[in-house]
């Protein structure tokens, strides 16, 4: 007879970048995880998962995960010892240090180990993607508020709103838990606003629905303040009290009736009215903003304007709006402090690529302190304005999730050397020199920390990971520590050897050890709100900077304003009689940027791309429901199967972001014939105050195939 050992663990969700932190429960058969679900007792999440979240647990066991250390050789990659592995990356990553000085590594993505192991290279070049993500919310909310008071989980209150603002964004799909929040508040009699160029599965819910023009939100957003001010539904109180600038923008925004905004927007003047009224009289009322709003060529502007409305009806940190993050458990050391005190000094920081035109996003008085992506590719590729040779990826795929994936591709095969810390193989890592292969979150212990919703919950390990994989601190502590001994660096900043370590050290002030926690569950502590009262606004006037100071100071336009897209057919208008549509994109259930094409189940569920497309403007093209069509832009053309829905504008057609087809054994991966990122655009021009480029909003054509 053979005996099962059948256990279940809490933990949270593993797909590091998504904010949503779903609890779930894994059970753990004869040390291997058999399944994940959601954690009905998980305080903020409450039993919620999307598919996505609750299969990732099979990429411990995909059929192609990477158990053993791979060097590109001239006979093709080579299996080599983890003691060759080190000795490798410590001698190639010190030869291009010396040869071409520490700014010429670059990374991606910034996370703890990769980080400290960057600065202790001394480079500044720690590449985001929150260019490609939420970044321009992100800023705009920091100059505002100081803080971010969007996107992160809980940072909308929407279960006790009793409005709910919901701007290029689709939680039903993104992100479920907040969509059961949001729900709960609309049985409660909540109204919900959807604002969206695509009826999405929010906006069949929503009480209001604006079908805008892409790109044209921050216009919805200044004419609503128009209504607001003009209308008296401002709080007068929190705007005497909090705010800076509420004159300026006053006079300011007379310009942006809601008549204007009805010709830019294509909604009716009523219908924006409308939507004014409703988002400050039916307070308190939380907004999201996400990727539809934020990634155009105009979108810090239109994101500070959807800021500036938030802050002037009164929604910021209480109940029901929009919250600001509440500290860390005591003792507890967030990961924040801990770069903190790891930073590059100022002059070096100063140098990172793209901090002389993109001063907001890159370089020390910055809010992203990360390079501009598009100028470290131009680097790689140009070597101007100095060399970037080397290159070190961990849980990315730029050449899928970046723009113009075929210039990414190019940029790479300049590098004198690519690493790649990874599971499973990916476009990106076909291209590596060296393949280091990574421990999985939940074949290693962790902690999450939710600022709103005031969590603090243990991750801890499931099982033991590959005998061939390694923990990404013990990969990069190794690696750095040689790098001193060989006195390629001075410093190794990373001196926990590995995760474990690295976790006592985080609590090692606190009351609760690690242990307690996994034990003991999550610590969940009472939100706190106006904090503001006490310790006013974390920017350079401590107050809300309708009027922004630091706009001001780098010669960015100071009040939220409006431009058209770079891609607009009004302003480029021979190029919109060759592509006359609208390209946006969109994520399904199934797929978080690039992550999980590779898995098996994806693949059955949604084996290619679609192109939500209008009946009316497929039938002008002769193109039927399930046709193969070519995606056209200056760029170049990429295939989707058509999909046909009144859902969407006549004008404008919906593709999947960053798709491939793992099954493809060209060099491609099929990516260069799917991957709608390859016919957009990394050259200027970019959204000015922060330097993306556009993913959305782009001018095309489409055509059977
Ligand atoms: S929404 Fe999905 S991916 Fe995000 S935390 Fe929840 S289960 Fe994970």
């Amino acid at each position: 007879m053979t005996t099962t050992d059948t256990h279940k663990i809490r933990t949270i969700c593993s797909i590091n970048p998504c904010p949503t932190f779903d609890g779930v429960v894994a059970t753990v058969r004869n040390g291997k995880v058999i399944k994940t679900e959601g954690d009905k007792d998980h305080p903020w999440s409450k039993g919620h998962t999307c598919p996505k979240g609750r299969h990732e647990w099979e990429v411990l066991y995909h059929p192609k995960r990477f158990k053993q250390p791979l060097l590109r050789t001239p006979s093709g990659m080579k299996e080599i010892s983890w003691e060759e592995a080190i000795e490798v990356a410590s001698e190639r990553l010190g030869e291009v240090r010396t040869k071409y000085g520490p700014l010429s590594i670059c990374s991606t993505l910034p996370r703890d180990p990769l980080s400290l192991f960057m600065r202790s290279l001394g480079s500044p070049n720690e590449m985001t993607n929150r260019d490609l993500c939420q970044g321009t919310v992100e800023v705009a909310d920091q100059l505002t508020y100081g803080d971010v008071i969007t996107i992160y989980r809980s940072a909308e209150d929407f279960r006790n709103s009793g409005c709910v603002l919901l701007v290029g964004t689709n939680p039903p799909v993104s992100a479920g838990g907040q969509w059961q929040d949001i729900l709960h508040a609309t049985r409660n009699g909540a109204k919900l606003i959807v604002v969206d160029p695509r009826r999405t599965e929010a906006a069949r819910r929503a009480d209001i629905y604006l079908q805008i023009r892409p790109g044209t939100d921050g216009a919805l957003a200044l004419a609503m303040l128009n209504v607001v001010i003009n209308e008296d539904l401002y709080d007068a109180g929190f705007v005497d009290d909090y705010c800076v600038g509420f004159d300026q923008l006053r006079e300011h925004v007379q310009q942006y009736t809601p008549k204007w905004a009805s010709e830019i927007t294509s909604l009716s003047p009523e219908e924006i009215v409308q939507t004014a009224r409703t988002y400050a009289g039916n307070g308190p009322a939380s907004y999201r903003g996400n990727l539809g709003l934020g990634q155009h060529s105009n979108s810090t502007q239109a994101s500070r304007a959807f800021a500036a409305l938030i802050a002037i009806t009164g929604n910021i940190d209480i109940l029901g709006g929009n919250r600001l993050p509440d500290p860390p458990p005591a003792g507890f050391e967030v990961l924040n402090q801990v770069l903190e005190d790891a930073r590059v000094a100022k002059e070096v920081e100063e140098q990172a690529l793209g901090a002389d035109s993109f001063p907001l996003w890159a370089g020390p008085d910055s809010y992203m302190r990360a390079p501009h992506n598009p100028s470290v590719i131009n680097a790689m590729l140009t070597d101007e304005p100095y060399p970037v040779k080397s290159w070190i990826v961990m849980g990315a795929n730029p050449v899928m999730s970046y723009a113009s994936a075929g210039k990414v591709m190019e940029a790479m095969k300049k590098l004198e050397f690519l690493m790649v810390l990874a599971y499973t193989p990916s476009p990106t890592s076909d291209l590596a020199d060296l393949i280091l292969p990574l421990a999985h979150p939940h074949e290693q212990n962790g902690v999450k920390f939710s600022p709103y919703g005031n969590w603090l919950s243990a991750m801890p390990k499931l099982v033991e990971p590959p005998e061939g994989c390694r923990e990404d601190f013990q990969i990069l502590h190794a690696i750095a520590e040689r790098m001193v001994q060989k006195e390629y660096i001075q410093t190794n900043l990373i001196p926990w050897e590995n995760n474990d370590e690295f976790m006592a050290a985080r609590f090692a002030d606190s009351k609760t050890s690690y242990q307690e926690l996994c034990e003991n569950g999550p610590i969940i502590r009472e939100p706190k709100y106006k904090k503001y009262v006490d310790c006013g606004f974390k920017t350079d006037s401590g107050k809300v900077e309708l009027y922004s100071s630091r706009m001001e100071r780098y010669g960015y336009e100071p009040l939220p304003t409006y431009t058209e897209c770079a891609d607009s057919p009004t302003l480029l208008p021979r190029l919109a009689e060759k592509y006359p549509l609208c390209l946006t994109t969109r994520r399904t259930r199934q797929y978080l940027c690039s992550r999980s094409a590779d898995y098996g189940w994806v693949r059955e569920v949604d084996p290619y791309p679609q192109l939500l497309i209008h009946p009316v403007t497929a039938g002008e093209r002769g193109i039927e429901n399930g046709d193969r069509v070519a995606i056209e832009t200056p760029k170049g053309s990429v295939r989707h199967v058509a999909r046909l829905t009144e859902d969407i504008h006549p004008e404008v057609l919906s593709a999947i972001y960053g798709w491939w087809l793992p099954e493809k054994e060209t060099e491609e991966n099929g990516y260069l014939e799917t991957n709608v990122n390859a016919v957009m655009s990394y050259d200027p021009p970019y959204d000015p105050e922060i330097g993306i480029n556009r993913v959305q909003g782009v001018m095309c054509q489409i055509r059977k195939v």
